[in-house]
């Protein structure tokens, strides 16, 4: 049997990183994917806020275009300009970067064993089983890296919290027949029936967009607006559906465990999801290396009862900016479209582009948030119970 101090089920990006650190560490590390190819099918829209650059390496050539900017649009398409004079983000070859990440984990020293589905892990005793020959490995620690739908989770997590409960997410690669888009701005689109999900097209090319949403339905649901959105656009006029990607979008659960016996989890399987974006790396990528440098320190002491760390330190970064998140999508939940549409009315009228440009933020909401009630202006434009429920946001 191979035995390794950790095996890291899947080779998503999360999941690769983490084996990266792990083998630069000096520990040996194998990743266990069930994929034949890594990263394909394409499941992501593939926006990633500045910060990345920080965050992981990010080679140039992955990147298809820079942002600097979005249009946010109301139900009736009211419109709001933010941006600014650098890039806030960029538009990925997400199937290319899951290969990089894989590729630099693997030059990092970890063995990479794809078209290895796991079927079973016992957390207690450090054993994998898989279906590949009904091959079975061990290691002193295993990381649940396995995505939204993980089985690493169900050992786990606690009766109520096993798998994370999650949302759909639908996005087509639309070619449009004339050029339209402006390549340095993404499009949001807010509605109440997808709340608090959204739609976006995110341009690839003058002439080539990623448009896709997520929400609270079914495929089939989001499939037809989707596609009412491309027939009753006026700008769009004859365009070819080139790609449709499905997926899901864990719901963030501050009350998942996350450690337990030998085993942690990390990623999609852990819920470590942007509530109000549903953006997945950036906090993932976070994520891997402080659970790397807990799982390293645990491996030097010889001690798996520090693993618990990770769960607290996880907690102590992230909880107060995901729950404040959280909060703020399930008061959107509560606005119609006509309230929707009051507010990007009074917004502008009463210059917020200009306050959304300097203080918005992809990955962290909670600045813009404190400057605009700090402005008064959430007060002004928001029914008097809402502003209420802002305003609990910060006791
Ligand atoms: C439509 C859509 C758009 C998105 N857009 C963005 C975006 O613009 N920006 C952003 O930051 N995030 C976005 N996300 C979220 C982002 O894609 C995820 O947060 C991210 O992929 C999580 O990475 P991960 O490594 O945790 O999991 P995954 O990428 O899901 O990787 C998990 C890996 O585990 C493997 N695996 C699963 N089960 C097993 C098993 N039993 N045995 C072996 N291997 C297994 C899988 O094959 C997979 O390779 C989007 C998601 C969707 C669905």
């Amino acid at each position: 049997m191979m035995n390794y101090d950790v095996l890291v089920v899947g080779a998503g990006p999360v999941g690769s990183t983490f084996a990266r650190y792990m083998a630069l560490n000096g520990f040996k590390v194998g990743v266990l994917e069930k994929k034949k190819e890594i990263g394909v099918p394409l499941q992501c829209a593939g926006l990633l806020g500045k910060q990345i650059k920080n965050v992981n390496p990010l080679p140039d050539e992955l990147i298809i275009n820079q942002v600097y900017g979005a249009y946010l649009h109301s139900p009736s398409d009211n419109e709001l300009k933010v941006s600014k004079n650098e890039p806030q983000a960029y538009v990925l070859d997400r199937v290319g970067y899951d290969k990089f990440l894989a590729q630099l984990a693997v030059d990092a020293g970890a063995d990479l064993f794809l078209n290895h589905r796991v079927k079973d892990v016992d957390i207690k005793n450090g054993h994998v089983y898989m279906n590949k020959d009904k091959r079975e490995m061990s290691a002193k620690i295993i990381i649940g890296a396995d995505g939204y739908n993980s089985l690493i989770s169900e050992k786990v997590s606690n009766k109520s919290y096993k798998t994370p409960k999650q949302v759909q997410a639908a996005q087509f690669l639309v070619n449009f027949k004339q050029d339209l888009f402006d390549t340095d701005y993404v499009h949001l689109h807010v509605r109440a029936a997808l709340s608090p999900g959204f739609l976006w097209t995110i341009p690839l090319s003058e002439s080539t967009a990623r448009i896709g949403l997520f929400g609270n339905s079914d495929y089939h649901y989001l499939n037809n607006i989707l596609k009412d959105f491309l027939n009753h656009n006026t700008i769009f006029g004859e365009y070819s559906i080139l790609k449709k990607y499905y997926g899901m979008i864990p719901v963030y659960n501050s009350k998942k465990k996350l450690v337990n016996n030998r085993c942690l989890l990390l990623g999609d399987a852990a819920s470590q999801v942007k509530p109000t974006t549903g953006g997945g790396l950036i906090m993932g990528f976070k994520c891997a290396k402080i659970a790397a440098d807990i799982t390293s320190k645990a491996l030097d002491n010889d001690n798996i009862g520090n693993l618990t760390d990770y769960e607290s330190e996880y907690q102590n970064k992230f909880r107060k900016e995901l729950s404040m998140q959280r909060r703020l999508q399930n008061l959107f939940k509560t606005l119609s479209d006509s309230d929707l549409d009051y507010m990007f009315d009074k917004l502008k009228e009463k210059g917020a582009e200009k306050i959304i440009s300097e203080y918005g933020d992809m990955d962290s909401q909670s600045p813009l948030v404190k400057e605009l009630i700090k402005n008064g202006l959430l007060f002004t434009i928001l029914p008097k119970i809402l502003s209420r429920r802002i305003l609990s946001l910060w006791k």
